[in-house]
């Protein structure tokens, strides 16, 4: 043990308190109750689906995405909460939980990408300025130190504050994000990469992501979200 873990212990992503045993991730109560992702799901956003013979969710069936498909690890419901401290309540540390259960369940999709890089959603620097730290950057960090993939975070930025998107239809979110990221550096070049973040909802935000990755000459894109909600 070190003098930080005796001052500053670990905290549990699920029930927030000093994780029990004290070098561990998670509680072993808590390792229960975050909800994996099971198949079948959809072979774009990766949303659990209800019947097998589907290929893609509703919504994946409806609209075309401009990445080329993505994993979420926890169905969004069974770790919100814990989702709401990493975002707001300064709660970082989740991050090494989150992503050594991503680096195990989904390592195999993640060799298969290939990608040269991981690259975190970026929050505007007025956000950044106020949370402290931008979580899925956080994320990929540490998923980083597990697979050996490199994070990106400086080349994509936020250059416009969006509304927040809870209450947005989709087509709203769309328009909300038109403007919302742009290439800072043209010194870049890759090919590959996968987007980092917490939430996939409907995809506009990995939509907005994409379409300027792409005008940035990234031929094939996918991502991992911490948590997605519900197929159908
Ligand atoms: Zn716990
Ligand atoms: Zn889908």
């Amino acid at each position: 043990m070190n003098l930080l873990d005796l001052f500053f212990p670990r905290r549990c992503p699920v029930c927030d308190e000093p994780v029990k045993p004290w070098n561990a991730l998670i509680c072993k109560e808590c390792a229960q109750i975050p909800a994996y992702i099971e198949p079948p799901f959809c072979m774009k956003c990766g949303k659990h689906l209800n019947r097998e013979e589907k290929e893609y969710c509703s919504d994946c069936a409806a609209h075309t995405h401009l990445f080329d498909r993505g994993r979420a690890l926890f169905a969004y419901k069974s770790i919100s909460s814990s989702i709401a401290r990493f975002k707001y309540a300064g709660r970082q540390e989740y991050a090494a939980f989150y992503a050594t259960c991503m680096a195990n369940r989904l390592g195999v999709f993640i060799r298969e990408c290939s990608a040269q890089a991981l690259i975190p959603v970026p929050l505007h620097k007025s956000r950044l300025r106020h949370r402290g730290y931008n979580q899925a950057e956080a994320l990929a960090r540490e998923l980083s130190a597990l697979t050996g993939i490199p994070v990106m975070a400086d080349w994509i930025v936020r250059v416009e504050k969006t509304a927040p998107m809870k209450d947005l239809s989709a087509q709203e979110r769309q328009n909300n994000l038109k403007r919302a990221f742009k290439i800072r550096r043209n010194d870049v070049k890759l090919s590959t990469v996968i987007i980092i973040d917490d939430i996939y909802t409907t995809g506009s935000t990995m939509d907005a992501m994409s379409r300027e990755l792409k005008k940035a000459g990234v031929k094939r894109i996918y991502f991992l979200s911490l948590a997605i909600g519900k197929g159908a």
